[in-house]
């Protein structure tokens, strides 16, 4: 038993289910048998091969899929830290362990970052190779398809921590499956009101579902004076912008009172003006961008908060599926039914 199954992107044109090698331990890696994988917005765009896709250096072929849980089933002879058996979720940033920020304590932003299931191969497979230390030890209280979604719910979590969330009017621009997990993440930490903007209704329906106070929808509703009348007309005083539409972006600072925070998540396409003078220096507005998780008390406070039920994600596992169903949970995500698409190879 040497071989796995695995979603392949093979060329830019095309991705297919393939059996290949099951990858072999180098020394400092473990081999994790995939128990569920999440589907992400960036496995849509390497699968569409978009513009992005095309400039971040990946090379093909390559097995797709970056947040997983599964169990360690070998470790390699340098590895100190996990045994065979023990259930992990994984961190998709893997550092180089020596540059300036690595032994600054900023692992998740080194400056040779590789990244799982973009520049090595991932997880939508039956089993997955990662270097120890990106493997994260998980209690057995936590469900593999949690574990799966840890990835994505720990970028949203710290936008919500970083942005001191706890007593805010927060307004979360996007309810794609990060901006979600934001509106449960600044409730988990103590939001006074959380405001969710989308267009798309399925996605409103699902915040107020886990408990945001207002759904705003950009297209129909008046999102700029709603959020004044919710905020006594200060303005917000927190946004987390998880959409990465420019026009999105632009109104975080119209939405944000002086004095605020914002933390940007999403990715715009492309680069965009805004009048610096007057949304920012003289708002003394707080911008942080946030890439992923810090690593690891991003994790530490996750594993804690899940164990104990204050941070509560299941109603946005919304699709399970065998992987040999994909294409099926690829189109799920992308007309915009799906919240988070869990594949179990
Ligand atoms: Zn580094």
């Amino acid at each position: 038993m040497d071989k796995m199954r695995a979603l392949v992107k093979t060329a830019p044109e095309t991705a297919a289910l393939l059996t290949i090698p099951i990858p072999r331990c180098g020394s400092r890696d473990v081999l994790i048998r995939v128990k569920a994988a999440a589907l992400c917005g960036t496995d849509l765009h390497i699968y569409d091969w978009n513009l992005w896709a095309q400039s971040v250096g990946i090379s093909l072929p390559l097995v797709m899929g970056h947040e997983c849980c599964g169990d360690v089933v070998a470790v390699g002879d340098a590895v100190t830290t996990l045994r065979i058996g023990d259930k992990v979720a994984c961190e998709t940033h893997v550092p180089c362990g020596e540059c300036y920020q690595c032994l600054n304590g900023q692992q998740h932003i080194c400056s040779n970052l590789k990244l799982f299931g973009i520049h090595i191969n991932g997880c939508f497979a039956e089993y997955a190779l990662l270097p120890a230390m990106c493997a994260r030890k998980i209690p057995r209280e936590i469900s593999y398809d949690i574990g799966a979604v840890m990835e994505p719910l720990g970028t949203a979590w710290r936008a919500a921590q970083e942005t001191r969330v706890g007593g805010a009017n927060v307004v979360v621009l996007g309810c794609g499956p990060i901006g979600l997990f934001a509106v449960a993440s600044a409730l988990a930490l103590g939001a006074a009101k959380v405001a969710a903007v989308d267009i798309l209704p399925a996605r409103l329906e699902m915040a107020k579902k886990i408990g945001a106070h207002m759904a705003l929808n950009a297209l129909s509703d008046q999102v700029g004076p709603a959020i004044q009348s919710a905020t006594k007309g200060y303005g917000a005083d927190v946004v987390i912008e998880a959409s990465g539409s420019v026009d999105a972006l632009k109104q975080s600072f119209q939405y944000l009172r002086k004095g605020g925070r914002v933390a940007l998540i999403g990715l715009p396409g492309k680069p965009l003006s805004l009048d610096l003078a007057k949304e920012v220096v003289f708002k003394e507005a707080v911008i942080i961008g946030i890439h992923g998780r810090k690593m690891f008390e991003t994790w530490t406070q996750m594993e804690n908060l899940l164990v104990s039920g204050k941070l509560a994600v299941e109603s946005m596992l919304t699709h399970v599926l065998p992987l040999s169903l994909w294409q099926e949970g690829i189109a799920l995500a992308k007309n915009g039914q799906a919240c988070k698409v869990i594949y179990h190879p």
